[in-house]
């Protein structure tokens, strides 16, 4: 079912996703949530608190995306990311290399705001599957980052808290017309 995308700054994408303990029917419900959702909106990640739901939850699609590629590792050893799409995301917990890249970023509970962050290169996931299990791999590229962002979100963080106070300034405006239901104006409605 898709459900509606919560934007900035609904208390609940502040809040810490509690764990999830068993895998229950209600679980997989709000997966397939969360992919509907996310596909719809065209997006490569979504995480339950911007469906509403503040639990360690989240999936990621980068299927297709080759102008922004992405890296994996299975046990040191490269793979091709695509074989492992969808992900599901269950309580993961990471390990982030010091190193850091910028990109851009966006982010579907922001709409129209695209920024520049910086993440680590690489990251380890250690995620529990949906079968009980544990799934162990390492990501780069836009894998990397989606996985840091999707993360983030289950912790009650969000992309704009990593940007400078001085960066965060130049784009008060534009939260305060997210945060009004209004699209961000473009520079050339200002014209
Ligand atoms: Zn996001």
């Amino acid at each position: 079912m898709i459900r509606e995308i919560v934007h900035y700054d609904a208390p609940v994408l502040r809040a810490k996703g509690r764990e999830v303990g068993e895998i229950t029917p209600k679980i997989h419900a709000l997966i397939d949530d969360l992919f509907d959702t996310m596909r719809e909106a065209r997006g490569v990640g979504l995480a339950s608190q911007q469906i509403g739901e503040a639990i360690q939850v989240a999936v990621i699609d980068i299927t297709g995306i080759k102008e922004r590629p992405s890296k994996m590792w299975i046990a040191g050893k490269p793979v091709d990311p695509e074989a492992f799409m969808p992900l599901v995301l269950i309580n993961p917990v990471l390990k982030m290399t010091k190193t850091k890249v910028t990109s851009h970023e966006g982010c579907l509970s922001f709409p129209g705001l695209s920024l520049d962050i910086p993440r680590a290169q690489r990251v380890n996931v250690k995620t529990r599957t949906l079968d009980g299990g544990t799934f162990e791999f390492d990501a780069g590229g836009l894998l990397g980052r989606a996985v840091l962002h999707e993360v983030d979100h289950l912790h009650g963080k969000l992309f704009i808290d990593h940007i400078s106070a001085a960066e965060r300034r130049l784009i008060r405006e534009d939260l305060e017309y997210i945060k009004r239901g209004e699209p961000i104006p473009t520079e050339e409605d200002e014209e």
